[in-house]
């Protein structure tokens, strides 16, 4: 097989099966809210949202969405201690 299809190949099935291959060590994205922007961050487990609800839950709609995009390759929020 040519070397650039099996490449193709080879990513698009790591891809696939994302919750097996993939774990992610640390992002920061901007989510949009109804209210306000904020800003979710994670590192290793720990998850990090700038609204209120996080400081006093350790867990908010920002990071349950971005829990739900990202699947299994991220530590649950619920598990990790408050902030
Ligand atoms: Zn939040």
């Amino acid at each position: 097989m040519d070397s650039a299809v099996s490449r193709i190949l080879k990513a698009k099935q790591y891809a696939a099966e994302r919750d097996q291959r993939v774990k992610v060590h640390s992002f920061e994205v901007e989510l949009h809210g109804d209210n306000a922007n904020h800003i979710v961050s994670y590192h290793r487990g720990d998850w990090v949202c700038d609204c209120e609800e996080a400081a006093l839950r350790g867990v908010c709609p920002h990071i349950m969405a971005m829990e739900e995009i990202l699947g299994d390759s991220v530590e649950p929020a619920l598990l990790a201690t408050p902030h």
